[in-house]
């Protein structure tokens, strides 16, 4: 575990074991000349293997499945409609020690509580102390598990000064305990009130609720007390967000609403805490899950509701491997596990609109903004032709420069990491390329270097350039750093902050940042798309976007789609607090349609989009999938996919385009090359993909060459 091999494996029952082996239980088996984990997928009576070659399992690891039979249930269709190996979708449903071969975790945990003695303690008790004070304060609300006190900074040495004092004792912890509301839930407005209904009243069965609410419409509200109502009934809520590190807020919301374990799982937590939140989860125990992407495979003894918040976000599309849309697998989970699911966003994608449009969603607007707030109002900045400093017009300049002097907050929105894009010759057009990419290495002034965004080469910065030997390099392309050095200098009187994958390193850089902003002091941010996600930066009034045009250019296939929900999020995020806020955005194509429509609802660019997919073929219209291939030489990777395009029947109802090269056709000095498939249904993709998978299986190539496969492809093609 985990196998690429797309096929499974007869063994006999480990020795001793007759009967007690379940489907979901894990075994060893010799394998080869190893022995690996396995997963029991079923138990048959006969096997197609001549009984002297069929080999016994080692050791039956689990008495009871570890899978519960929806899980199972999901991840066969996972690996099923997107066409991978099972052997490598198996591994998401169980834990990182599940998955190394050892047994689950326990569920009772060693806690510790407050002995009569330690009740009797006046606040503030022991004064001398300060740590074991604030501990003794901590359990008066009722016991806790040790590992969770450490985690929170409680030494060992604390608690044993406590217990050696006869103030604390050890106890063991199975948390029952009825799940409850800490805080009231905030009066709903009528729109907020008509969408939960609708939700609640759905419970039990399966249906999907595309929640469409402007930002800062209370779609959050909506969440927290439709999973109120699924606590009540004593299931469990799945909650999944794009990208729990960067939105903390969120998290602390559920966590501040709900007197019942509410558990965070993200790429940020090490092994331990994943095993543990595994075990609640798969127990019951745990009441709200929150988790990124593959939380979405995570087993649950009850589940009640799944959420999908920001439903529309990228994050939630796996992009190597086992490649998989969280949102897509979600929908599917609630129909297994036959519940409700709500997909939120300001900004749904043109797939979730369209199938509203059809009523196979239930669709519920929040029009306008909850509590305090009104909506910005998006302008464009005609640029063409203008002289710019470091991206930006002297129009928008006076109005960052108006901003600033009431005493707002600005964002400064630009989606490039770095210097400038890229470092050219003056003299003879030398430019700076990766050596290993068909990309330029972008230049950075803080550490100085040339990076490659897309392989992490660096190298040092040219004095002179390495053609010609001419000292006149200029960087072309302002990125981040740019803007920022410039707008330091010009309102030197103001913090400017740059928000990007370089500054905002460490757990705490965006909690530190919101805690800086909440204040409400002028501040000049710059950042990139880090800023367009769910934050909540209400002091700020004035944002800039200062480069449409890369999207609305861009060959990916979803770029209209993308800026337009780029540019009502970062426009979400102002004005918050009732000072209205004004999004401008600067572009060289005032004209195109994208950009007239800004003064409008997102929604209403949404059939036109959509119009043009349909032309195109591309989806939701119809189906699509991809074989990519990733090889050494160009020659052998296009080969390989002519080869298995060409050992197929012609398939009727779908075309096979390629082999093409990738939109960046070499990256880490790789080729990458690709088929796709586009096909009238869903049924008509499975049968060709199948075809094709299978003659890629039969195909010889070289270990320098391999491929795989996406179905529902995000990236460009
Ligand atoms: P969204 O998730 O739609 O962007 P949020 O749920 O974050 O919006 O809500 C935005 C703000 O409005 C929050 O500060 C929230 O506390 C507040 N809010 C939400 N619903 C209500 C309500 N019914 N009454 C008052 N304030 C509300
Ligand atoms: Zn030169
Ligand atoms: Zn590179």
């Amino acid at each position: 575990m985990p196998s690429p091999l797309r096929r499974a494996f007869d063994y006999l029952p480990p020795e001793g074991c007759h009967g007690a082996a379940k489907p979901g239980a894990r075994v060893t088996v010799p394998f080869g000349k190893r022995s690996v984990t396995a997963v029991i997928l079923s138990i048959r009576s006969e096997s197609p293997v001549a009984p002297a070659k069929l080999k016994a399992a080692t050791a039956l690891l689990d008495e009871q499945p570890l899978y519960t039979e929806k899980q199972r249930a999901l991840l066969d269709w996972a690996a099923d409609y997107y066409q991978h190996p099972l052997g490598e979708v198996l591994p998401l449903g169980l834990s990182p020690r599940e998955r190394r071969g050892q047994p689950e975790r326990a569920l009772t945990e060693t806690g510790i509580r407050l002995t009569a003695r330690g009740q009797g303690l006046p606040d503030g008790a022991p004064h001398r102390a300060p740590k074991q004070a604030a501990l003794v304060s901590r359990l008066k609300l009722g016991p806790l598990p040790v590992t969770e006190l450490k985690a929170e900074g409680f030494s060992s040495a604390v608690i044993k000064a406590l217990k050696d004092h006869a103030l604390v004792e050890d106890c063991e912890l199975t948390t029952e305990g009825a799940w409850q509301t800490r805080s009231p839930p905030l009066p709903a407005n009528p729109e907020q009130q008509a969408a939960i209904d609708k939700i609640v009243a759905s419970a039990g069965a399966f249906s999907v609720h595309l929640l469409y609410g402007v930002t800062g419409s209370g779609k959050t509200e909506v969440y927290l007390q439709s999973v109120a109502d699924c606590l009540n009934r004593g299931r469990q809520a799945l909650v999944l967000l794009p990208e729990i590190a960067l939105t903390p807020q969120t998290l602390a919301r559920f966590e501040a609403r709900f007197e019942a374990p509410v558990i965070a799982l993200h790429s940020g937590m090490g092994d331990a805490e994943r095993d543990r939140a595994w075990t609640s989860a798969r127990r019951g125990r745990a009441a709200v899950i929150l988790g990124t992407r593959s939380s979405v495979f995570v087993p649950l003894l009850s589940p009640g509701l799944i959420i999908v918040d920001e439903e529309h976000d990228a994050a939630y599309v796996q992009q190597d491997g086992f490649r998989y849309s969280a949102r897509d697998v979600a929908i599917k989970r609630a129909q297994l596990e036959q519940c409700p699911v709500v997909l939120g966003s300001a900004t749904p994608s043109l797939e979730s609109w369209h199938n509203a449009e059809l009523g196979r969603f239930q669709r519920h607007s929040l029009t306008q903004r909850a509590g305090a707030g009104t909506l910005p109002t998006l302008r464009q900045i005609d640029i063409s032709g203008l002289e710019l400093s470091a991206g930006l017009s002297p129009e928008l300049l006076h109005k960052i420069e108006a901003a600033l002097g009431r005493r707002h907050q600005v964002l400064v929105f630009l989606n490039r990491r770095g210097f400038a894009n890229a470092l050219l010759c003056h003299d003879c057009g030398w430019s700076s390329d990766c050596a290993d990419c068909d990309a330029h290495m972008t230049l950075h002034k803080t550490p100085p270097g040339l990076h490659c965004h897309h392989c992490g080469r660096r190298s040092a910065l040219p004095r002179q350039c390495p053609r010609c030997q001419s000292r006149r390099l200029v960087g072309t392309g302002v990125g981040t750093q740019q803007t920022e050095t410039f707008l330091a200098e010009r309102f030197a009187d103001f913090p400017v902050i740059r928000v990007d994958s370089d500054t905002m390193t460490g757990r705490q850089a965006m909690p530190d940042l919101i805690e800086q902003l909440a204040g409400g002091e002028p501040v000049l941010m710059i950042g990139t798309q880090m800023l367009s996600k769910g934050h909540h930066f209400p002091h700020v009034t004035l944002v800039a976007v200062v480069d449409a045009d890369a999207l609305l250019f861009s060959p990916d296939f979803r770029g209209e789609e993308r800026l337009l929900q780029l540019l009502t999020q970062v426009g979400g995020r102002a004005g918050r607090d009732g000072t209205p806020g004004e999004v401008l955005i600067q572009t060289r194509h005032p004209d195109h349609p994208l950009m007239q429509h800004l003064d409008q609802p997102y929604h209403t660019a949404l059939p036109a989009l959509l119009n043009h997919r349909i032309q195109a073929g591309l989806p939701p219209h119809g189906a699509l999938g991809v074989i990519r291939c990733d090889s050494q030489d160009r020659q052998e990777g296009l080969g390989f996919l002519s080869q298995i395009r060409n050992s197929i029947a012609a398939p009727r109802g779908a075309q096979i385009i390629g082999p093409l090269s990738a939109a960046m056709a070499r990256r880490k000095n790789r080729y990458r090359s690709q088929l796709v498939i586009s096909a009238g249904s869903r049924s008509m993709l499975a049968k060709v993909m199948t075809d094709l998978i299978t003659a890629a299986e039969a195909a010889r190539h070289s270990h320098r060459l391999s491929w795989s496969v996406d179905i529902d492809p995000y990236e460009s093609l």
